[in-house]
């Protein structure tokens, strides 16, 4: 697949520190970011990543970093962070949980259960938090080290995730809001902006498929129409037959159309409209941002979650770099007792009678607790972190049933900002071939 997706990030340099709580609200126009320039390379299967250094206006969202993390932060070292509550469990091994890993997933678990009041540690086997949310530096350039189109900070409804588990711990982030999700360049000269705004988007690809207006207008409402059952619902797990029936109770009209839904993909359902296959290829490629999957293996539920959120809550960036993110929620989480420590490898997860109740690292320390919750990828929890005998059913069935996805080649470049012409895009997705977008 020739796939070229690049994201042109302004840096979190030092001057991007976090504004005082009492600046007023300004919004950004595209000329005031500075972004930078780029060329497409050649090449299969890449992620192009680019930061740059420049100077940014930024929305301005109060924010607040605790002491602790800005003296690590400031240190450059996030070595280990453990608050007097977490050591004193630590002493007496009587930690509620453990949390293996220190992504958004494992640090949003640890803080809901630390404000809980629950004793909380988090073992991150890396040296900084965030996992593919996380950030690294490299001669004075922050680079994010996945993510970078964020969704979650909306402020209504219920897909906005980020904003309520900083809220949930006391913090918020500075956000740059993004006018534009994704530019697409599309094979044939075909290039569509994602604009935020959503009317201002669905005017973009009529213009650019007249004939086709009607089939756009029934496919994104279609998606819509499940947006708007998925943000009337509490959304929790779906895997919980007793939450699942709770809400149906509450508002059986947006459950039952997600159940309509559930078993469909966004492909058949753009088919059902659409017939430009230049239109389809487009719908195809924002699957595949979304999935790494054409559209037709896309769920529909999915698919429309994010295609519809990115307009709702719109797609924000956060100052300093997406790794501002997890930064936050470990400050959270000290000050809500919690601790975390770094370069802590689990190795294995400890069973007595079939319960997880600790966790051996690599250099041989055990650590036990109530509950052991894995942020790990699910292939390293039951293929790795635990014995074979000890894999649930129907994890074996899942295993069984799904493969692994591909694995793609990254490319981080960092450039000054002052070489990009202004109003650049931040996301770009180059699309060369269309053919093999599964391969
Ligand atoms: C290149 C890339 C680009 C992406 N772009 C976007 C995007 O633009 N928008 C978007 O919404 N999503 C994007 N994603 C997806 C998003 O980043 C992830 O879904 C999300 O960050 C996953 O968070 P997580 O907490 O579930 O897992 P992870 O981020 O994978 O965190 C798991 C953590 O556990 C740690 N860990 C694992 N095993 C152990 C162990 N044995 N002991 C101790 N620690 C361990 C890891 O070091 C890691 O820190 C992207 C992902 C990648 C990889």
């Amino acid at each position: 697949m020739a796939m070229l997706l690049l994201h042109l990030h302004p840096s979190s340099s030092p001057s991007l520190t976090c504004l005082p709580s009492s600046q007023s609200l300004r919004i950004p126009t595209q000329k005031s970011n500075q972004f930078c320039s780029w060329r497409p390379g050649f090449c299969k299967q890449s992620i192009f990543r680019i930061s740059c250094k420049g100077s940014l206006t930024t929305r301005k969202k109060a924010t607040e970093i605790s002491a602790k993390a800005s003296a690590a932060e400031k240190q450059g070292t996030y070595a280990m962070e453990i608050s007097e509550e977490a050591a004193a469990a630590e002493k007496e091994g009587k930690y509620d949980a453990i949390v293996i890993g220190a992504g958004i997933g494992g640090l949003v678990a640890a803080t809901q259960l630390a404000i809980r009041g629950a004793r909380v540690l988090v073992l991150e086997k890396y040296l900084i938090p965030g996992g593919s949310s996380g950030y690294y530096e490299r001669d004075g350039f922050t680079f994010d080290v996945g993510s970078s189109v964020m969704f979650g900070f909306g402020e209504k409804g219920s897909l906005n995730l980020m904003t309520r588990s900083l809220e949930a711990v006391g913090k918020l982030v500075d956000l740059i809001p993004d006018p534009t999700t994704v530019h697409y360049h599309m094979p044939n000269s075909i290039s569509i902006r994602v604009h935020r705004d959503y009317e201002h988007f669905i005017c973009e690809l009529t213009e650019k498929f007249p004939h086709e207006k009607e089939g756009i207008g029934k496919f994104y409402g279609e998606c819509w129409k499940v947006h708007n059952a998925l943000i009337s619902l509490e959304l929790k797990s779906l895997e919980e037959p007793l939450y699942l029936l709770e809400q149906f109770v509450r508002n059986p009209i947006a459950c039952l159309t997600l159940a309509f839904y559930y078993p469909q993909n966004a492909g058949d359902i753009a088919r059902k409209y659409i017939k430009d296959q230049n239109l389809l290829n487009f719908i195809d490629a924002e699957c595949f941002l979304i999935s790494t999957v054409r559209a037709y293996r896309t769920p529909m539920i999915n698919a429309s979650m994010v295609l519809c959120e990115r307009h709702a809550g719109g797609i924000n960036y956060p100052v300093g770099g997406v790794g501002s993110i997890a930064k936050q929620l470990v400050a959270g989480l000290l000050e809500r007792g919690g601790g975390i420590k770094y370069k802590a490898n689990v190795r294995k997860i400890i069973l007595r009678d079939g319960k997880a109740v600790g966790v051996r690292l690599s250099n041989g320390t055990e650590i036990f607790s109530k509950k052991v919750i894995s942020n790990a990828t699910r292939w390293d929890t039951f293929e790795n972190l635990l014995d074979q005998d000890a894999v649930p059913e129907d994890e074996k069935k899942f295993q069984k049933l799904y493969k692994k996805g591909l694995s793609f080649l990254s490319i981080h470049l960092g450039v000054n900002a002052d070489v990009l012409p202004e109003g650049t895009d931040c996301h770009h997705l180059v699309l060369e071939l269309v053919m093999n977008m599964d391969a």
